[in-house]
């Protein structure tokens, strides 16, 4: 019988590569509306190569692309990108459909919910709570809270020890599968792998279950015993 179920967090619940893309073309926008000499194509593949080498969460991105692009931090379009950024990453920020119902109904069951993202801790709250999302779940894993990333067994053993349940009775739901998938999977833990959010496109995900819609994990937390 499945108790608890562990949800990864962005591809997973967050619809998150929609959201980063809109929010980066946004700032692409501003910043040559601003005074930027660039074109906007320009724009966004230079923000996107930094993001590619500090890593998708880098909070300097828009320092770093003026730095290279123009040598210097023109601050009236710093400040434009930003803002854009930020109303737009905003605007975006939603979850996949059936996600909140899903996570009602399991709720309802009585299942003990948890996220554990490899994301910072700061960014992974103001998701849960700019999303509504923050009193849904018992516990809440990130980055931080155990220095690893997964698929390194700590996030999910902290996971598992907060929750009060064992490997065998919980199902973790990812897109990533070598991160999510494997490591959920090695320490028994049975995986339903998000098909959805794979930016990726893996064919073959190792998986106990693939999803196509969140709405479908009702059904396999009923029918496992
Ligand atoms: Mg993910």
């Amino acid at each position: 019988m499945i108790r608890a179920v562990i949800f990864d967090l962005d591809n997973t619940l967050i619809d998150f590569m929609r959201m980063k893309d809109e929010a980066v073309r946004a700032a692409a926008d501003a910043m040559v509306d601003a005074g930027l000499e660039m074109s906007r194509e320009k724009a966004i593949e230079g923000i996107e190569e930094v993001y590619r080498e500090k890593g998708i969460e880098y909070q300097q991105v828009f320092d770093d692309f003026l730095e290279q692009k123009i040598g210097t931090i023109d601050w009236k379009i710093l400040a434009s990108g930003v803002l854009a950024y930020r109303r737009s990453r905003e605007a975006h920020l939603v979850l996949y459909p059936h996600a909140q119902l899903t996570l009602v109904r399991l709720a309802k069951r009585g299942l003990r919910l948890a996220v554990v993202t490899d994301a910072p801790r700061r960014e992974a709250w103001l998701r849960l709570v700019t999303l509504g999302l923050h009193h849904i779940f018992d516990v809440v894993v990130t980055f931080e809270d155990t220095g690893e990333v997964k698929p390194d067994p700590a996030p999910f053993l902290r996971a598992l020890e907060l929750l009060g349940v064992e490997a065998t009775e919980t199902l973790m739901v990812g897109d990533w599968v070598e991160r999510d998938m494997v490591g959920a999977g090695q320490l028994g833990i049975r995986t339903a792998f998000a098909r959805y959010g794979d930016v990726f496109s893996k064919k073959d995900s190792g998986a106990d279950y693939e999803i196509d819609d969140i709405a479908e994990l009702i059904n396999i937390v009923e029918n496992v015993s």
